[in-house]
Parts: structure tokens; C-alpha cells; sequence
């Protein structure tokens, strides 16, 4: 696995960055109050294998409460480092870099405003704003340098300050920015240790952000480590999925140095996934080489019959029409009679010359390594259209199909590769090979959560933290449920109203927590209606859907 060099840092007993491990780690869902809880929470997910644990601790107290969660840990042998996750509160940040191994803030919220009317700065104001988060942040760099602990800058994509929102937009460069900002002053007041984050529930913005940041590092001689996640994920296969589209993209560019899965279900069901992601990348030959790239919209392919041009990107399979319903290219014939189709393999060297075709199909058998072969493909097949085929049971022992067709597939469409997609089962190394409804619906989920191709409801729901006000695992599987046929509608469900209307980004209609059970109900960032009672919230927010023009019937 190809990793770009980073900084270490310590956290507790373990290093993060440099020459260690892609670390992984999880945040538990407690209330902050609920000690007990959280005990039992980092009891199962140290026992699961998660390496650093986050804590929510929105209060001072909270802060003060990680010592007894420590003490309690230690009682039973374990000993995972604990961070503390701060939002808003500088008093709590502080006093958590007493209690905790690592802090996190986020830079959108730790010393600014997030709304509020909208504002033009000269360089004169913004150099003042600068200097007045530096007077917030210095006594924070002062504790944590004295007692050389590190500390997170974890942006987020729709949570980002009203100053950086001005002036760059909600885009991957405000994401950035917003970080820049907090390392330029903490390296000039002498403190080094820390660890980045650019998080999103859209992949592809988390994806060009940590690049982006990567790039703006190197050009002011920075190497820190990062901390590489997806926010808001969901759950299920869908949740898994678009982890490991998020992350792979990362990972793929030899970037990331810890890894969390968001995951809107008990945290420890977060661990296996991480380690899926990264088992993926230590089997690949191949990632990370070469300059860093960013992101660009979908490559310009030539029109063959319904494939390229403007077409969206096409599943194909040899699974039949009739047998799917779906399926748009059911045979590899029907592009065209008579045209020629040339297949490119991963398990052969590639000529510098390809031979003419209509037609590429690129056959991905190492998922890690599928990003910089499909560039190098790329690079020599001219405007024809290209097919990305991926073998799942060619998918490294212990990683699950989902995880690895969303690294091999799902990695090079968020980049602009990929006319259409096929998902192939051999049965390779004795695996029961998928039916061809499950590829076809894997083709769709890896389509779906690339956000390459919409063909169903998007739940962006909220991992869940110590500031949850409702169980989100049931509540997501029944909007899920209530909802899943409105195609391309976005519903975002949020844990709580202190951070959920600032990270559900996008989302057309917003299911928020706004008092222990009850509901907030907003359409788009409006909140429309506040403390529904949960039971009867589903069925109000049909009626908002359906007042806002986006209801069907099933
Ligand atoms: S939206 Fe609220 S409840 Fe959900 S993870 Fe964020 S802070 Fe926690």
C-alpha cells in the first residue's frame, strides 16, 4: 500500500501518521452524561478492534466526565486512546486537552458564527477576523503544546463559518481554507501536532477536498497526517458502499493515515468495514503513484448507439432484460452489431499502442489498484467510450463484495472514468458466485452512492453521537422504508439540531432531532415545522414532500 509521507503524531499510546498503520477508529453514540454507557460502548469496540475512540463532549463537564470513562477503561485493561470531540465550546476544548489524548474541533464553529447575514470582506476585516481566532485559539495550542497532545481540524463540508462561506462558498476550497487558517496559527505559535479532516456526505466533494488540502499542504511545506472519512453515510449497503467510495478515493491517491466508517448503526459494525477498506489497499499493487490529481467532471466519451456521449453512465450485464427488468445493455452485442470491442486487463502489461475499437472494457480484477490502471487506460484509448468490469470474487479474502466493487468501480467514476459499469461473479477461489439480481443491484448501489447515477431515495443519515435525541438506526430504516421510491429525492436524518441542519448539506428535506422525541422537519435549510412528536413525524413529512411538488405513489 502506497502511502504518501505524513508527520507522526502520538495519541495516548499509539502513533498516527508517518511510518504507522492506517489507524482505525469509530465515536461512540452515548449521551455525554450517560457514563456507563459510554464505558460499554468502547468496551465493544475496542473488543471489535477499533484503535482510537471519539467521544462527544459538548459541555465542560462532558470534558471533566472523560476522566472517569478512562478510569472506568482502565479498571478492564483497556487502554484505546479517547478523543474528545468539541463543537462551539473553546472552554471545553480546553479542558478536554486535559482529560482526553486528542481534541477535535471543528474550525466552522470553535470561534465563528455559522449564520448570519451575508457579508463582503475587505482583506482588512478578514486579516482582523484571523486575529480574532487567534485570540480564541491560542490558549488551546498552549495546553495542547504543553502537554503534547494533537488536535484534529475536522471541517465539514455544510458546516463550514459564515467568513469562509463569503468568501469561498460551501466548496472543497472552503473546506480547506477553513483548515489552512487554524494551521497557519497554531505553527506560528510553535504547535505542530496536527491531524486534518475534510469530511462530506457527497463523496466526491470529501474526495476533491482532501486532495485539494493535500496539495495546499505541500505548497506551504506541511505534511500532516489525515484523518479520512465520509459523513452521514447511512447504513446498510448503501452506508457501506459510499464509505468505501469516499475513502477508497482517498486512499487510492496514497493519502490518509486513520480511517472511520459513519455508519447510522451500533459503532462497533463500523469496525469490520474499516478494516475491509484498508485490507483492500494493502493487497493492491498499485496506488498512490505519481502526482496528485484532482478531481474532474466525467471524461467527454463518443456516442456508441447508447453508450458515451450524453448518455448517463450504463450497467451492463450479460443478465438479461427479461430476468432484470433494469438492465439497459443486457449483452455486450447489443452496442452494435458488427463493431469491434476490445477488452484491456489488468493482469496484462499494457501496450503503449491499443489496437483500434469501438469499445473498451476495462477488466478490473485488483480493486485497489483499479484507479491507476483506469487512468493509464484512459491515457490510451482516445474519445472511445469505456466499460469498467470488476470481478467480485477476485475481491480479497475477508472483504465483503459491496465493499470492494465500490473501490474498484465506484473509485474511477467519481473521477470522470466509466461509461458504463458491468459486476462480474466467476466464482473464483470456490466463492458462490452472486445471482444476477445481486449484481445488478450492487451495479445500482455503487452507481447510486458514486452519485453517478440517482435511481432511488438518498437517505444521508447522521452516524449518531452522545447528542442523539432519537433512536437513529430505527428512524433511518423507516424512513427508508416509508420513502425508498421517491427516485433522486435527498432526506437527510439528523440525531440533533446542534450540528444536523449544518451537515445535512444538500438534502431537499431534513428529518432533524429537536428535543428528546421529537422532531424538527425542514425543507432544504428551512425548518418548517418544529417538535412533531416522532410518531406522527413520518407522516408529516410526507405531507411536506408532497406540498413541495416531490411526492409519488408507490
Ligand atoms: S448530527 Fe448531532 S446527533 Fe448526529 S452525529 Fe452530528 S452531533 Fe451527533
Amino acid at each position: 500500500m502506497n502511502r504518501r509521507p505524513t508527520r507522526e503524531v502520538r495519541v495516548g499510546r499509539i502513533g498516527l501518521g508517518g511510518k504507522n498503520p492506517v489507524r482505525i477508529q469509530s465515536m461512540t453514540t452515548a449521551a455525554p452524561e450517560d457514563v456507563e454507557g459510554t464505558v460499554e460502548e468502547c468496551l465493544r469496540l475496542a473488543a471489535a478492534g477499533c484503535e482510537l475512540t471519539r467521544i462527544s463532549t459538548p459541555k465542560t463537564l462532558d470534558a471533566a466526565r472523560l476522566e472517569q470513562v478512562r478510569t472506568r477503561l482502565r479498571e478492564r485493561s483497556i487502554g484505546t486512546p479517547l478523543v474528545a470531540d468539541i463543537h462551539y465550546l473553546p472552554a471545553a476544548a480546553l479542558r478536554a486537552a486535559e482529560t482526553a489524548d486528542k481534541v477535535r474541533i471543528n474550525p466552522g464553529n470553535f470561534a465563528d458564527a455559522r449564520f448570519g447575514r451575508e457579508v463582503v470582506y475587505s482583506e482588512e476585516m478578514y486579516a482582523a477576523e484571523l486575529r480574532r481566532i487567534e485570540k480564541k485559539a491560542r490558549p488551546l495550542f498552549e495546553e495542547l503544546k504543553k502537554r503534547r497532545k494533537p488536535l484534529r481540524i475536522g471541517a465539514n463540508h455544510g458546516s463550514l463559518s459564515k467568513r469562509i462561506l463569503c468568501r469561498y462558498g460551501d466548496t472543497p476550497k472552503g473546506m480547506v481554507e477553513s483548515a489552512m487558517e487554524y494551521l497557519r496559527i497554531g505553527e506560528k505559535l510553535g504547535y505542530f501536532d496536527f491531524v486534518l479532516s475534510m469530511k462530506a456526505s457527497n463523496p466526491r466533494v470529501m474526495a476533491q477536498a482532501y486532495r485539494l488540502l493535500r496539495l495546499e499542504m505541500e505548497k506551504e511545506g506541511m505534511e500532516y497526517p489525515l484523518h479520512v472519512g465520509v459523513t452521514e453515510a447511512g447504513e446498510g449497503e448503501d452506508g457501506r458502499i459510499r464509505s468505501a467510495v469516499g475513502i477508497g478515493a482517498v486512499l487510492a491517491e496514497g493519502l490518509g493515515d486513520t480511517i472511520r466508517v459513519s455508519l447510522a448503526e451500533p459503532p462497533e459494525n463500523e469496525i469490520p468495514v474499516c478494516r475491509e477498506i484498508i485490507r483492500v489497499f494493502e493487497e493492491a499493487k498499485g496506488n498512490g503513484a505519481g502526482p496528485i490529481r484532482l478531481l474532474e467532471p466525467r471524461r467527454k466519451a463518443s456516442a456508441v448507439e447508447n453508450l458515451g456521449g450524453s448518455s448517463p453512465v450504463r450497467i451492463l450485464g450479460e443478465y438479461g432484460k427479461e430476468e432484470i427488468g433494469e438492465c439497459e445493455i443486457p449483452v455486450e452485442g447489443s452496442i452494435r452489431a458488427g463493431g469491434t470491442w476490445r477488452d484491456i486487463s489488468d493482469e496484462e502489461p499494457l501496450p503503449r499502442e491499443l489496437p483500434p475499437a469501438e469499445v473498451y472494457r476495462a477488466r478490473i480484477s485488483d480493486a485497489g489498484a483499479a484507479l491507476s490502471f483506469v487512468r493509464e487506460v484512459v491515457r490510451r484509448i482516445g474519445p472511445a467510450p469505456l466499460i469498467l468490469s470488476y470481478d467480485v470474487d477476485r475481491r480479497p479474502e475477508g472483504v465483503s463484495p459491496e465493499v470492494a466493487a465500490a473501490i474498484a468501480l465506484g473509485v474511477p467514476l467519481i473521477e470522470g472514468f466509466g461509461d458504463g459499469i458491468e459486476v462480474r461473479s466467476s466464482g473464483n477461489a470456490g466463492r458462490i458466485p452472486l445471482s444476477p439480481s445481486e449484481r445488478h443491484s450492487l451495479a445500482i448501489g455503487v452507481l447510486q452512492n458514486s452519485l453517478t447515477r440517482i435511481s432511488r431515495v438518498e437517505i444521508i443519515a447522521c452516524p449518531s453521537c452522545g447528542r442523539t435525541l432519537f433512536d437513529l438506526p430505527e428512524v433511518t430504516q423507516i424512513i427508508k422504508k416509508r420513502f425508498s421510491h421517491l427516485k433522486g429525492v435527498r432526506i437527510a436524518v439528523m440525531g440533533c439540531i446542534v450540528n444536523g441542519p449544518g451537515e445535512m448539506a444538500d438534502a431537499d428535506f431534513g428529518f432533524v432531532g429537536g428535543a428528546p422525541g421529537k422532531i424538527n422537519l425542514y425543507r432544504g435549510r428551512e425548518c418548517v415545522e418544529k417538535g412533531v412528536p416522532i410518531a406522527e413525524a413520518y407522516e408529516r413529512m410526507r405531507d411536506l414532500i408532497a406540498a413541495s411538488g416531490r411526492w409519488v405513489d408507490p
